[in-house]
């Protein structure tokens, strides 16, 4: 896929502004941005079922305007806000968007249905939530769609599930399908996604594989010494962008950027009892790389 300087504006409202993204074919694409950042329009537009007020998509090599029908053919689509048909039951639901997209031919719902753990049979309304998404799904997944758009795909799901859903993601791209998924959550696409790209008000904050991301991050570490040691010695210490004496004075605080081997190979001399490392959480990631990149 595509996209090409797409914009959206909602009256005043600038949604998209000027995205442009390549995503490549057995790609899994992970676009991470907080609510509101324009992530769900982009898939709309995508799929032809809103109109950019400026630039193009253009998915498999087709035009996604002029092509919406062949378009939807190759594509699956799970919405962030999925509406299913409360009477039918999963089966039925299935088959029915099946015939929407017009896939013929034998398809694999029921054995994902099994790894799932989802109910085929029973009406989608006597489902629980997490329960009805498994149906979605399991219907964005049969098929074999060449491209598959994931609108925050494990919401509300336990972490078993959420575990085979990565497992699935990973075996559709093995088998040469593109999978974009987005979230606002950094941990759902991070483990799964191939590359990732951050929008923040519409607009591609950044974009690389997901240790090219990580590594720009800044990270701290929390270590504590049986004695007093001077933040100063590490001043100079590669990849350390800060160091901190905390209110405990046998513990510093650093932040690193990039890996932080020079840092252990730095601390070895002084003894550290403990060392405490903490993932930079998605809010810090966010204000990092919105500081360093605009
Ligand atoms: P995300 O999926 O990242 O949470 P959205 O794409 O849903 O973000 O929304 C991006 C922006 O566009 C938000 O400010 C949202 O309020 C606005 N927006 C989305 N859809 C519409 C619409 N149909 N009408 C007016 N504003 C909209
Ligand atoms: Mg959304």
């Amino acid at each position: 896929m595509v996209v090409e300087s797409v914009t959206k504006k909602f009256g005043a409202t600038m949604a998209l502004d000027g995205v442009s993204l390549e995503v490549p074919a057995g790609c899994v694409f992970g676009l991470i941005g907080p609510n509101g950042s324009g992530k769900t329009t982009l898939i709309r537009i995508a799929l032809d079922l809103l109109r950019p007020t400026a630039g193009t998509i253009s998915i498999l090599g087709l035009d996604s305007r002029r092509r919406g029908v062949e378009v939807r053919t190759h594509t699956s689509y799970l919405p962030g806000n999925l509406v299913l048909p409360r009477k039918l039951t999963g089966r039925q639901y299935i088959n029915d968007v099946a015939r929407l997209r017009r896939v013929h031919g034998p398809s694999d719902h029921v054995e994902l249905a099994e790894r799932l753990h989802a109910d085929l049979d029973r009406p989608i309304g006597q489902l629980s939530l997490g329960n009805r998404r498994k149906i979605g799904l399991v219907s964005a997944l049969s098929h074999g769609p060449r491209l598959l758009f994931l609108d925050e795909p494990t919401a509300g799901m336990d972490p078993l599930v959420q575990q085979t859903f990565r497992r699935l993601v990973r075996e559709a791209a093995d088998r040469g399908a593109t999978v974009f998924l987005s979230s606002h959550v950094l941990d759902e696409v991070q483990h799964v996604a191939d590359r990732i790209a951050v929008v923040r008000g519409g607009r591609i904050v950044t974009t690389g594989t997901v240790d090219e991301l990580t590594s720009q991050l800044t990270r701290t570490f929390r270590v504590s010494f049986d004695n007093y040691v001077d933040p100063m010695l590490f001043e100079t210490t590669p990849n350390v962008v800060g160091v901190a004496a905390e209110t405990n004075p046998h513990d510093l605080v650093f932040n690193v950027r990039g890996t932080a081997g020079p840092l252990f190979e730095r601390l070895a001399g002084f003894h550290p009892c403990d060392v405490h490392g903490a993932e930079p959480d998605l809010e810090d990631a966010f204000l990092d790389l919105y500081r360093t990149r605009t």
